[in-house]
C-alpha cells in the first residue's frame, strides 16, 4: 500500500478517468454531529474501502478535522483529508444545507458562525425538549443531550431516543409525527431554527478559503421552478458548486444537476453523506462524476 508521502493529491484528484473519481467522498458525517463513527473509524473505513480524498462534513462543527488528520498522520494511511463543514441555512422558509469544503477550520469568521450555529442548534433543541415533554416524554431531551454528548446536537438524536422510548416504530415516523415539516405543515414538535442565510454560510466559507457547495439539491423537497429559484439564489450569493452525485440519486438526477451546472457556471461535487453503516449507502460507493462536469476540486490547487 502506498505511504501518504507517495501519493500523488493533484493528480489524484484532477485526473478525469472515473477510477480517480471513485475514489473521492466529499460528504460524510462523523460521531461529532450525528454520524455514529468517530472520525478515526470513518478514516479506518475509507482506507477499507481505497478511497483516497475524503472530507468528514459535520452539522455546524469541524471538530473531527484535527482529530481524523491526527489519526492520519500517525498511522501514515494513504489518504487525502479536506476539511468540511456542512453549515444549515435557511431561506424562503426551507432549510438548506451548505457544504464548506477546503476550508482553514481556525479561520476566526468561520469559528464565529460556528458558534452562533450552535447557539441556535442548543436553542432549539431546549424548545424540541419541552414540546416533547408536553407530549408526554419528559426525558428525551436529557437523552438526546446525553448521546450527542459534545458534538452537535441534531433532530436525529431527538429521533433515536423517540425510536429507542418506545414513541415511534422508526426513525422516520419520528421526523413524520413529531420533529418534521412538511410544506406548511410543522408536527407537533418542530421549532423553527434560527440558521444562518444561504449568503452568509458561503461568505464565511470564503473568507477561510474554501468552496461552497448546495448539499443534496433533490432533497428539499422542492418544484422544478423552486429549485432553479433556489440554484440562482446560491449562484447570486457566489455559491461554487452543487452536489451532482449522491449514491441515491438516479440517471436521470444527475443528468439534471448537471444541465444546472453547465448553464450557471457551477462546479460539481460527490459525496455519500455517509451517517451509519446500512444496506442502502456507505462511503465512496457509487459517487463517479459524469463526463462533462467541472469537479470542485479543480479549483483547488
Ligand atoms: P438537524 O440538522 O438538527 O435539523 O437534523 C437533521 C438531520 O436529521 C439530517 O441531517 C439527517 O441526518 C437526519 N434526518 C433523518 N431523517 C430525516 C427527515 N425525514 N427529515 C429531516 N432530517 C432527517
Ligand atoms: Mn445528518
Ligand atoms: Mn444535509
Ligand atoms: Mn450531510
Amino acid at each position: 500500500m502506498a505511504l501518504l508521502s507517495t501519493i500523488d493529491f493533484p493528480s489524484i484528484i484532477k485526473k478525469q478517468d472515473g477510477f480517480a473519481h471513485g475514489r473521492v467522498d466529499l460528504h460524510c458525517h462523523s460521531h461529532c454531529s450525528d454520524g455514529s463513527l468517530s472520525p478515526q473509524t470513518l478514516i479506518d473505513r475509507a482506507l477499507n474501502y481505497q478511497i483516497a480524498v475524503l472530507a468528514i462534513t459535520d452539522h455546524d462543527t469541524v471538530a473531527g478535522y484535527n482529530i481524523a488528520q491526527d489519526y492520519l498522520v500517525e498511522k501514515n494511511m494513504p489518504i487525502k483529508l479536506i476539511s468540511g463543514i456542512e453549515i444549515s441555512t435557511s431561506w424562503q422558509g426551507f432549510e438548506i444545507h451548505i457544504v464548506g469544503l477546503n476550508l482553514n477550520v481556525n479561520h476566526v469568521a468561520l469559528q464565529q458562525l460556528i458558534k452562533d450555529q450552535q447557539q441556535a442548534r442548543e436553542e432549539r433543541a431546549l424548545a424540541m425538549g419541552e414540546k416533547l415533554a408536553k407530549c408526554g416524554f419528559p426525558t428525551v431531551y436529557e437523552e438526546a443531550k446525553k448521546i450527542a454528548g459534545k458534538g452537535s446536537i441534531t433532530r436525529a438524536h431527538f429521533a433515536k431516543i423517540l425510536f429507542q422510548q418506545g414513541h415511534v416504530g422508526t426513525l422516520q415516523k419520528a421526523f413524520d409525527q413529531y420533529l418534521g415539516k412538511k410544506g406548511r405543515n410543522t408536527q407537533r414538535a418542530y421549532v423553527k431554527p434560527n440558521w444562518c442565510s444561504v449568503e452568509q454560510a458561503v461568505e464565511v466559507i470564503h473568507l477561510a478559503g474554501g468552496s461552497a457547495v448546495m448539499a443534496h439539491p433533490i432533497r428539499y423537497d422542492l418544484s422544478a421552478k423552486w429549485l432553479r429559484r433556489l440554484i440562482v439564489y446560491f449562484k447570486e450569493s457566489q455559491g461554487d458548486a452543487l452536489e451532482v452525485i449522491l449514491p441515491q440519486m438516479n440517471p436521470q438526477q444527475r443528468q439534471i444537476m448537471l444541465n444546472y451546472c453547465l448553464e450557471y457556471n457551477l462546479h460539481a461535487s460527490t459525496g455519500s453523506d455517509f451517517h451509519h453503516p446500512n444496506k442502502w449507502s456507505d462511503l465512496g460507493r457509487n459517487l463517479i462524476l459524469p463526463d462533462g462536469a467541472i469537479p470542485v476540486w479543480a479549483q483547488w490547487e
